[in-house]
């Protein structure tokens, strides 16, 4: 094997730091959605509440509102769509976080983890 030269090296360097860059931005990512308007009619067959669901799901309960910075009690489970796949998920928020403008993005709390809300039954 050749001896690593410096622009190998520098390419090492770089290629591990654009990996981890491109690894908590995907984290990142995944954590920033909006809310999803006109969702009132959605209902979820095997629990009462949509909160009711995340909760079973995750076989905890929902205490906190789970956008970031945001302190309150979680009120809902709240249809939200999430930027880095679209795909429509459930978390809980407070009233006043589910009343945020579907064209503005939120960040949630590390770690918050949301259901799809694409099957209406826990089965
Ligand atoms: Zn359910
Ligand atoms: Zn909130």
């Amino acid at each position: 094997m050749r001896r690593l030269t410096n622009v190998d090296n520098f390419l090492l360097k770089n290629n591990k730091l654009m990996y981890i860059i491109a690894l908590s931005l995907i984290i990142k990512l995944n954590m920033i959605v909006r809310n999803i308007t006109g969702t009132r009619d959605r209902s979820c067959n095997c629990c009462n509440t949509w909160k009711g669901h995340w909760e079973k799901m995750h076989n905890k309960n929902a205490r906190n509102c789970s956008r970031k910075g945001c302190s309150n009690k979680a009120d809902v489970g709240a249809h939200v769509v999430r930027t880095i796949d679209s795909t429509w998920r459930i978390v809980p928020l407070c009233h006043k976080c589910n009343r945020i403008s579907a064209n503005e993005w939120f960040e949630l709390n590390k770690g918050v983890q949301t259901v799809s809300a694409d099957h209406f039954s826990c089965e």
